[in-house]
């Protein structure tokens, strides 16, 4: 079940193979700062298993998803968003997902604008 997928940056980051600035980890879920951070705080937050996307998320793979929304909750507190932040995750080519392995973008530190959502 826990499959690592050969290719994916994000199963090697959740493997330690290659470095990221973590703020958040357990044996099922990892959270760490964007490379190319879009706000004052963008973290994001993964399941260490892996999953393409949030187009397959199943009744079997539901509780990891579920624990990543508790850690953003969790994470968001302990970076001091206590104004809000926003939660954002990608699907597939016409979402905008560049790394196929789902993950969430917590985003905040500045008021977000009211363009898109
Ligand atoms: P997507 O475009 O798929 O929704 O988001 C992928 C995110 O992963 C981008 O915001 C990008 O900056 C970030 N990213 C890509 N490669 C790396 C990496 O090696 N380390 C870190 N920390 N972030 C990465
Ligand atoms: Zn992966």
């Amino acid at each position: 079940m826990s499959e690592k997928v050969s290719d994916c940056i994000f199963c090697k980051i959740a493997a330690g193979e290659i470095p990221s600035d973590k703020v958040y980890e357990d044996e099922r879920v990892l959270a760490f700062r964007d490379i190319n951070p879009q706000a004052p705080t963008h973290i994001l937050v993964i399941p260490k298993e892996h999953i393409d996307s949030a187009a397959d998320i199943t009744a079997e793979n539901a509780p990891l998803a579920a624990r990543c929304l508790e850690i953003i909750a969790d994470v968001a507190k302990a970076e001091g968003l206590s104004g809000g932040f926003r939660v954002i995750t990608n699907v597939g080519e016409d979402g905008g997902q560049s790394v196929r392995h789902l993950h969430f973008h917590l985003l905040g530190g500045v008021k977000m604008n009211e363009g898109l959502l």
